[in-house]
């Protein structure tokens, strides 16, 4: 039937004959479906409560009643802490239901400048910021997801970085392409992690990221945005000396400038 879905391996068996191993993924594939489709209706099921939650707590005046004011601080922090997991659980599965991308123009330049701003709002003075481009970049693919990988990358790279450390964001071409990288000079990460780091959910250290204010979901997103832009994700860490996420982007993802495909300015 048409709606059988097979995996296929070509094994060498002799000089000229292969092996076709064919193995059945048809029922992976819809229960793969049927959890997407449950964790993206949960999500926005939530929507609403936390909306209403949300708002009442924000008309609540700790002032009437001081002591209520720690209390009333912490559930506005869960509560908004809820609504970043929804909002990163429906990124998640908008992006998993995708199977491909916009091809605009994104400008570099512009994207850069706005990273680095981000970085620095995020970070409040207590690391050293800079951006170092190669100018005159663009890159074909959806300025917002791009945007929304990139600046995980940054917020990550703040909020494992101990004040008075340093955060670069840079953009290179190297021999295959272009990559973006984000250099931080904080904890890193124990290479044993690194091979699951992208998984959802997945974290060095439970109390390290529940203190950071993170949804564990962020690497998941940069995986999924890079997956669909046909790029890769490398990670290079060292503990006590810090981490570099880079994006590389194939030649295919550079807008020619002068005509030549791939020949960039
Ligand atoms: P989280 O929301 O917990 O930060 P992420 O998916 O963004 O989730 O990251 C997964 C885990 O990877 C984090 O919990 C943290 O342990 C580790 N990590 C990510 N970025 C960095 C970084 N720049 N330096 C050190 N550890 C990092």
């Amino acid at each position: 039937s048409a709606d059988i879905r097979l995996n296929l391996r070509l094994i060498p068996y002799s000089e000229d004959l292969w092996l076709v191993v064919a193995r059945d993924v048809t029922k992976m594939m819809r229960l793969e479906q049927v959890r997407r489709d449950f964790v993206a209706n949960v999500s926005h099921e939530l929507r609403t409560p936390l909306t209403v939650v949300h708002g009442y707590l924000d008309m609540l005046d700790p002032d009437e009643h001081p002591e209520w004011a720690p209390m009333l601080a912490e559930m506005q922090l869960q509560s908004q802490r809820m609504t970043q997991l929804v909002e990163d659980l429906l990124t998640l599965s908008r992006l998993e239901a995708q199977d491909g991308i916009d091809s605009e123009t994104v400008a570099m330049d512009s994207m850069l400048s706005t990273l680095r701003r981000e970085a620095e709002a995020l970070s409040q003075g207590r690391h050293l910021v800079s951006a170092e481009d190669a100018a005159g970049i663009d890159l074909i693919g959806s300025t917002k997801e791009l945007h929304s990988a990139f600046s995980n990358l940054v917020s990550n790279a703040v909020r494992y970085t101990p004040a008075g450390g340093s955060i670069v964001i840079r953009l290179d071409r190297d021999g295959e392409g272009v990559a973006l990288s984000v250099r931080d000079s904080g904890l890193g990460i124990p290479a044993s992690h690194l091979p699951r780091i992208t998984e959802r959910f997945y974290r060095v250290s439970t109390s390290r990221s529940r203190e950071s204010g993170g949804t564990g979901l962020g690497l998941a997103i940069v995986k999924h945005v890079l997956n669909l832009h046909h790029a890769r994700l490398e990670i290079a860490s060292e503990v006590g000396r810090g981490s570099v996420f880079s994006c590389h982007f194939g030649l295919e993802r550079v807008q020619p400038r002068d005509g030549r495909p791939g020949a960039g300015s």
